[in-house]
């Protein structure tokens, strides 16, 4: 059950505007965390974040107004988490107390983060293509690529700001929206200059020119296992970009595979012509065969037809999940010879004879 914003400010129901805020400023003070030994740190933002809650309702009069009749089901049905802290003046009371931005951004960096990050959008992952060669896929491989991968500016925390340092909107006032006026009634529209955050920086971040991200370069050793696949994306942990400080995406390389002049793949099973001569066809005899391991002498038996298919069992590509390997099928080619010599001719007449006795 969510607690009651006057109980967590400690005032009465009929409070006013000044006491509401005396209550507030009191303890913001209490529960600064640089106040509170570290290992309170955590519970003094989290019941500092309360506190600016309940604050950031109960000074606004017609979201107190809605609180009043509705609790906090007037609230929620109305605005959203962030809305429940724009327009509200956080940093008079804050510069009041001494506080200054820094403790601005710094605690409220994260009732705010979600707007903050609004200026700059970062995907988490990071593709890429790598082009491999045939039999890389079959031994598998180990490269090192350059990637380029963006992150959150440093110097300016993503905000696009010189030390994260933002103010108020000058030209919507912090609303995050303004109003377009048309005769009697008023439109309004998100801001174009803050993005609706209400909040621009004090000074451009020269370090990203305002853009809230860097480009970083990094050297990536890339594993490629033995039997990869045209097409299949590997996928690194955490060399992604940075989308948030200190949290990386994963980076997925996408393999393709070039064609190769010998070779052809189909799954883990690998496809070769051999052309043998025709003579060798019918009386039989050996073939060298390239396999991707190297050359292999196979038997040809007598009477071998063109277009015969021999399987090399076990030849093919390792199965990337299972283990085992692929085979690889030898489509013979029967050669026959385009010249003749005076002997070889001869030859060839008498058996002609001998076939057509
Ligand atoms: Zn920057
Ligand atoms: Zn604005």
């Amino acid at each position: 059950m969510k607690k009651d914003y006057y109980e967590i400010l400690g005032v009465p129901k009929n409070a006013t505007q000044e006491e509401i805020k005396k209550a507030y400023r009191k303890l913001a003070l209490k529960y600064h965390p640089d106040r509170v030994p570290p290992e309170k740190k955590k519970e003094a933002e989290e019941k500092f974040k309360e506190i600016s809650e309940a604050y950031a309702v109960l000074s606004d009069p017609e979201k107190r107004r809605q609180y009043d009749m509705y609790g906090h089901a007037g609230i929620e049905g109305q605005y959203t988490y962030e809305d429940i802290f724009k327009n509200v003046d956080f940093s008079s009371i804050f510069d009041d107390l001494g506080f200054g931005e820094d403790f601005f951004s710094s605690i409220f960096g994260d009732i705010f983060g979600r707007r903050r990050e609004k200026r700059v959008t970062i995907p988490p992952d990071l593709e890429l293509s790598l082009t491999i060669s045939l039999e890389e896929a079959y031994n598998g491989t180990k490269k090192d690529i350059l990637i380029r991968h963006q992150a959150i500016c440093p110097d300016c925390k993503g905000t696009g700001a010189k030390k994260g340092k933002l103010k108020k909107c000058d030209v919507c006032k912090g609303r995050g929206v303004v109003g377009v006026g048309h005769f009697f009634f008023t439109m309004t529209r998100t801001c174009s200059k803050c993005n609706g955050t209400g909040l621009i920086p004090k000074e451009v971040c020269s370090k990203c020119s305002g853009k809230g991200r860097i480009i970083k370069e990094e050297k990536v050793g890339i594993k490629i296992p033995r039997g990869v696949k045209d097409g299949m994306a590997l996928r690194i942990k955490g060399k992604g970009n940075e989308y948030e400080r200190g949290r990386r995406g994963d980076l997925y390389v996408y393999i393709k595979i070039l064609r190769h002049d010998v070779f052809e793949r189909d799954g883990n099973d690998v496809f070769v012509k051999v052309k043998i001569p025709f003579y060798v066809a019918a009386l039989g005899g050996e073939a060298d065969v390239p396999t991707l391991n190297g050359k292999v002498r196979i038997k040809i038996p007598p009477g071998t037809q063109d277009r015969s298919v021999f399987r090399l069992k076990g030849k093919g590509f390792p199965d990337i999940h299972h283990g085992g390997y692929g085979d690889e099928y030898v489509e013979i080619e029967i050669d026959v010879p385009k010249s003749l010599n005076e002997k070889q001719r001869s030859i060839l007449e008498e058996f002609k004879r001998a076939m057509e006795e």
